[in-house]
């Protein structure tokens, strides 16, 4: 089907006409079983989860001591937190993780081709406590799993650091005014604080495709990449691969990133795509510090500043970053106040025509960029701008160029049909491959204490799941809950996000060390008072902006629980990033009390 012609802004008929098109696009996608059309990597599909970076984990002795903080989680949030708990004088600061150390998601993501796709300088938190100044605009995988391993060296997190360790339940004792944090290394150590930072997308999912457990090939999940196979690194040289035939499923922003490297050195490569991305303009290239001002004291701050001012709709000078996610951002945090109050009266008709514009100049690159119109036309996608994880690329589409690339569209099938000892049937045709790589994602909010699989027992006995489970999450500011003290959440409920997610990050652990800070001083425990609990849910209720429309237009994906239609994932304070931090400054400032009990 041509490119519908689009005028600027587009007319009535253009706009109907689109609006169509997504909705067909969309009908072909929902399949009736949403997020149960997946697999956990967990019982006999466990191996695909396994650690292939930690070698053999050593043997040793369970923990019974006492520590003043505990941290669930040694991502970029965990590292964040011991840092600036560092920073407030805490001295035994025990972070736990079940890599086999610190990075997060940057431990588990070795997959080749691996960076960064929000700017270097404003993702990578601490540079300007660090002095480090990233070399490209967007940084590889690696470097930003060594900036973590910096952070945690300089801020001394590796003392009473506890790795290849999942934290399986925390409970309050009253009259010690300690939690006990137990392990499945058979820990059963105390802690005074703890803080919990254990993301939202940290568990590998595959599709539940009929007949996975037959095939006979090599298969594996990007997040756990077997470079004893493939050979080479995440830059590439992939000598492992020569002559096969690798099969790889799902073209979302890993894909993305994976497909070019995969396709240089593969004998043949198959990609099996369902939905095509948005893939936007990447313009990598170096960066001189003085490009960025590095010599300037608070650079890095200041910058990542106005990034998140832009993306949040707020007013700012000058755009630092200028890059694409700064371009689209009226698009990206989807009818937020803060883009209404600078917007149309008629905003809606302004927003539906930018994102016409936007979603037009990705879908003529690749027409622009595929030679062979068919599979130009299977990678174009038809749904807006925000329905899914907008990507970034220039390597991507050329790929499908090349002799040695075949894409095979599954929309119609709803995804792969089933496998075989040799590979991957679709539409009846086997392909036949020697290795299947599953680029299928994340499940979302299954690890943590708001998802159940780590129980948190609080004062009297109460369960915090059960506390909630009739009028839902009650927090003050996501971070704190009445009967759970000393207990700090780091996550979006209730409290902000946004595209640049380690900002949102250090203005947690920020907040979470001052408050560990201000209850050691006054000798009280961390909790609110139930009046401010009351009132920061009725103000996140109240102000919700309605998402749920614009999620029921879209093609299924993490984002609307694969097409239910409603948002997928905590809800987040309603003004914005920008407005949260300032809130929570003026409230660090006036009104700490209110979360603080003697
Ligand atoms: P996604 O969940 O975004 O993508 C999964 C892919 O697998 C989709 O293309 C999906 O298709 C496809 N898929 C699932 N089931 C099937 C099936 N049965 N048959 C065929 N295809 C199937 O996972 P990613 O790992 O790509 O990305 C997850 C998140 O990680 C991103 O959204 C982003 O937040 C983060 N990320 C960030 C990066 C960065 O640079 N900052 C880089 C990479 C990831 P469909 O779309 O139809 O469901």
């Amino acid at each position: 089907m041509p490119l519908p012609h689009c005028s600027n802004p587009p007319t009535p008929q253009e706009t109907a006409a689109l609006r169509e098109r997504y909705r067909l696009e969309r009908e072909r996608r929902v399949r009736p079983e949403g997020t149960g059309q997946y697999r956990a990597t967990a019982a006999e599909f466990g191996y695909f989860a396994a650690d292939p970076y930690a070698g053999e984990v050593a043997e040793r002795e369970p923990l019974h001591d006492v520590v003043d903080v505990a941290i669930v989680g040694g991502g970029f949030g965990g590292i964040l937190a011991g840092a600036r708990l560092r920073g407030q004088g805490m001295a035994k600061v025990r972070i736990i993780d079940k890599g086999g150390d610190f990075g997060g998601t940057w431990y588990w993501n070795r997959y080749p081709g691996i960076h960064c796709d929000i700017e270097s300088h404003v993702y990578l938190p601490l540079l300007d406590e660090t002095g480090y100044v990233p070399e490209w605009k967007y940084a590889p995988g690696e470097e930003i799993r060594r900036h973590a391993v910096r952070i945690a060296e300089q801020f001394a997190l590796y003392e009473h650091a506890l790795f290849s360790t999942a934290v399986t339940s925390l409970d309050w004792d009253e009259a010690a005014r300690q939690w006990t944090v137990t392990t499945d290394r058979g820990d059963a150590f105390r802690a005074t604080y703890v803080v919990t930072a254990t993301g939202t997308l940290s568990e590998p999912k595959l599709p539940g495709i009929p007949g996975i457990e037959d095939y006979r090939g090599h298969t594996f999940h990007t997040s756990r990449w077997d470079y004893a196979y493939t050979g080479g690194s995440p830059d590439g040289g992939l000598t492992g691969l020569a002559g096969k035939r690798v099969g790889v499923v799902g073209t979302g922003a890993t894909g993305v990133q994976v497909i070019p490297m995969l396709a240089e050195d593969a004998g043949h490569l198959y990609v099996f795509q369902r939905t095509p991305s948005a893939v936007d303009v990447r313009g990598q290239r170096r960066m001189t510090p003085a490009e960025v001002g590095a010599d300037r004291a608070g650079w890095a701050a200041e910058r990542r500043e106005n990034f998140l001012r832009i993306c949040s709709g707020e007013h700012a000078e000058q755009d630092l970053v200028a890059d694409r996610w700064t371009a689209s951002a009226a698009l990206l945090e989807k009818l937020l106040p803060s883009f209404r109050r600078h917007g149309e009266p008629d905003f809606e008709v302004a927003y539906e025509a930018a994102d016409h514009a936007t979603m037009n100049e990705i879908r003529a690159r690749v027409a622009a960029e595929v030679t062979d119109t068919a599979t130009a036309a299977a990678l174009t996608p038809w749904y807006r701008y925000a329905c899914k994880r907008p990507t970034f690329s220039d390597k991507y589409l050329p790929a499908f160029n090349r002799d040695n690339v075949t894409l095979v569209d599954t929309a119609d099938t709803h995804g792969i049909e089933r496998m075989t000892e040799r590979g991957v049937v679709v539409d009846g045709v086997e392909y036949e491959v020697d290795c299947l790589v599953f680029a299928t994602g994340f499940s979302v909010g299954v690890s943590g204490i708001t998802s159940g699989q780590l129980p948190v027992t609080g004062r009297g006995g109460v369960r915090l799941l059960h506390s909630w489970a009739e009028r839902g999450p009650r927090t003050l500011h996501g971070f704190t809950s009445r009967g759970f003290p000393n207990l700090i959440r780091m996550g979006s409920l209730q409290n902000a996000s946004s595209v640049n997610y380690t900002h949102i990050l250090d203005e947690q652990a920020v907040h979470a060390a001052a408050l560990v800070a201000a209850a050691r001083e006054k000798g009280a425990l961390v909790e609110p008072t139930p009046e401010a609990e009351d009132a920061w849910v009725d103000v996140c209720a109240r102000d919700a902006p309605d998402h749920a429309w614009f999620h029921a237009e879209c093609t299924p994906g993490y984002y609307n629980a694969e097409g239910r239609g409603r948002p997928n994932g905590p809800t987040a304070y309603p003004h914005g990033a920008v407005a949260f931090h300032e809130l929570l400054r003026r409230w660090r400032a006036e009104n700490m009390g209110e979360a603080l009990q003697s």
